[in-house]
């Protein structure tokens, strides 16, 4: 066992937030971390993660409707705290293969966008982006 309570991948960016420069840090627990985006889409754009390495949101399940709960949660406080609208916020993941990096993320981007291309990469319904909502729906209906 490592000293963390996690399995760190030693090669995967977001498991090693800490240990790399760079990282504009707003947030972090021994659950949560969050950050801003080094590209912001939009007005402000906000990165939560896992501390514990999930791939993707191929690799949730029910088991994980409390998690993605309080990715959101944290988010719209963040925003909020940071004199943001969560109203405004675009908020949801991207599905893979169409992932930057393969640690769960959840994208918290308040519009408007900075161009067509961005608003595009985060939308909604489209094969590469899911809505957070949408998700947890998923996941809700697979509790029972
Ligand atoms: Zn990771
Ligand atoms: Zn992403």
């Amino acid at each position: 066992m490592g000293r963390s309570m996690f399995r760190l991948h030693r090669h995967c960016v977001f498991c090693n937030i800490n240990k790399e420069l760079g990282f504009n840090i707003v947030y972090e627990d021994d659950t949560l971390i969050a950050f801003h985006d080094r590209a912001p889409a939009g007005a402000m754009h906000l990165l939560v993660v896992p501390r514990k390495h999930i791939g993707s949101v191929k690799e949730l399940s029910s088991q994980h409707v409390e998690l993605v709960s309080s990715m959101m949660d944290l988010g719209k406080r963040l925003l909020v705290e940071l004199g943001q609208d969560p109203a405004k916020a675009r908020i949801g993941f991207h599905r893979p293969p169409f992932t930057s990096v393969r640690h769960l993320h959840m994208h918290f981007i308040v519009t408007p966008f900075k161009s067509r291309f961005r608003s595009l990469k985060y939308q909604p319904g489209r094969r590469w982006y899911m809505d957070a909502v949408d998700l947890l729906e998923v996941l809700k209906a697979h509790q029972k």
